[in-house]
């Protein structure tokens, strides 16, 4: 076992946590409420945020009917990219400093509600996109001031983008994805209609559902709040502040809902009730990661997302050189999902999906009792299981809904080879954020081992 336990922290360790939340407004239609919830924020001229799917879609009228019916005037930018970059970020940015709109409301996935976020920092406190993206990467420079009003309309029952303060795009020149994280970043409302995810493709709702699963899990299982150092000043506590007992409540909730529905919203897209509970499992899990942190699945989903992007955007532009030694047999890393656009692309959800059991069952033995009580809310028969067993079943668990919900098996089902190993790590070492929320501290030759292990659970007899 590579992984270590925690280095002994020699100044004092925190003893407080900070509840931090968006105000959410829940329920089957409440999508027109935006009008004059964006009113009564004293918005005016709203930015519009959305993609161009979604603008043929009914939900992009009726917010937009609810918005003028409030007496506001409205921008719209259909413009933004599914897994947002650098680039298609800037773009926005440009249509917001054109625009000069006093909010925003965003209406759509992750990729609209990050992009809606980073637009309304950049054209409120203009600085090089990287000044404001967490260090190592960036400058990690603080947001020196409020944003304007946000309200976000989240589509998709699975980032939670629209309760927590992070961003997350590809960096191009870094080959990388990498976030902005800070409380100013949370918009200042969520409106959570679960009649939007009527129309997802069961795809899309896998995708999306793991990721709700592992923000819950990881969330759970990340260090304590008491063990991580007391913040310099009481404002840089950081979001990803650890386990605690508020994002613990939602956190163990959100399991037990995914384990009841998240197959049936995956097979049944007629199933009202078992997509409106998957969107509040969502939410909840979105607001126990907003205050806990998720930690090693996701600093892995990075690289591994990352890697495959930038392999579709080096083949559409006959930039062949851009992936360094692995750039010739880049033509195995075009994973083309069902249900999404944009291709070569592995959604968020199947990338943190496909690395996250190997993560389980080699970090349980560093807090035994919440890996198997996540197992026990994720359905596993836990009644004569031991301690020991913990991580094992955390990991079958998690295994048995990915096989149920279709998603590839392991990184080898979306392309990677044991000879991606370093490229994978190399792209997952950068994020500390991440790293540093797991259970134990987690190294190169640690994640040497956990992307080994990651390629694929074949063997796995999950039932
Ligand atoms: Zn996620």
């Amino acid at each position: 076992m590579p992984c270590r336990h925690l280095a002994a922290h020699h100044a004092g360790c925190d003893s407080a946590f900070t509840v931090d939340a968006s105000r959410v407004t829940f329920g089957t239609g409440s999508l027109p409420e935006v009008g004059d919830r964006a009113r009564a924020l004293g918005m005016r001229r709203v930015a519009l945020i959305t993609d161009v799917r979604l603008r043929a879609l009914p939900w992009f009228a009726e917010v937009a009917a609810s918005l003028v019916a409030a007496g506001l005037d409205i921008a719209v930018f259909d413009g933004v990219a599914i897994e947002p970059t650098d680039a298609s970020l800037d773009d926005a940015v440009r249509f917001v400093r054109d625009a000069r709109p006093d909010g925003f409301v965003s209406l759509g996935g992750g990729s609209v509600i990050d992009t809606a976020k980073i637009a309304a920092l950049l054209s409120t406190h203009p600085a090089p996109l990287r000044a404001y993206v967490n260090a190592p990467v960036g400058e990690g420079r603080a947001v020196p001031g409020p944003l304007a009003p946000h309200i976000a309309c989240p589509t998709t029952s699975g980032t939670g983008s629209e309760v927590t303060g992070i961003a997350i795009f590809d960096d191009l020149a870094l080959h990388a994805k990498t976030g902005i994280a800070s409380p100013r970043l949370r918009p200042t409302e969520a409106i959570v209609d679960p009649r939007t995810t009527a129309t997802l493709p069961a795809n899309v709702v896998a995708a999306s559902g793991m990721d709700v699963l592992c923000h819950a899990i990881e969330s759970f299982t990340a260090r304590r709040y008491t063990q991580r150092s007391t913040p310099a000043t009481p404002t840089q506590r950081p979001m990803s502040q650890g386990a605690n007992p508020w994002s613990d409540l939602g956190c163990r909730e959100a399991l037990r809902l995914a384990n009841a529905y998240l197959v049936r919203a995956v097979v049944d897209a007629s199933d009202r009730e078992a997509r409106e509970q998957m969107m509040w499992a969502a939410t909840l899990a979105g607001i126990a990661f907003g205050n806990a942190g998720v930690h090693a699945p996701h600093a892995m989903a990075y690289a591994i997302a990352g890697l495959v992007h930038q392999a579709g955007i080096a083949g559409d532009d006959g930039r062949g050189g851009s992936l360094g030694a692995r750039g010739d047999d880049r033509a195995r890393l075009q994973f083309a999902p069902a249900g999404y656009p944009s291709a070569p692309i592995v959604p968020h959800g199947i990338a943190v999906g496909i690395g996250a059991p190997a993560v389980f069952r080699a970090f349980a033995s560093f807090a035994p009792e919440r890996h198997l009580e996540a197992a026990t809310l994720l359905g596993a028969d836990t009644r004569d299981a031991s301690l020991d067993d913990a991580g094992t079943l955390l990991a079958h668990a998690v295994i048995r809904i990915s096989r149920a919900i279709g998603l590839p098996d392991g990184t080898s089902g979306v392309g990677y080879t044991a000879d991606d190993t370093a490229d994978l790590v190399a792209g997952t070492l950068p994020q500390q954020r991440l790293l540093a929320n797991a259970p134990c501290d987690v190294d190169r030759e640690c994640l040497e081992q956990l992307f080994g292990a990651a390629l694929g659970y074949a063997d796995v007899d999950a039932r």
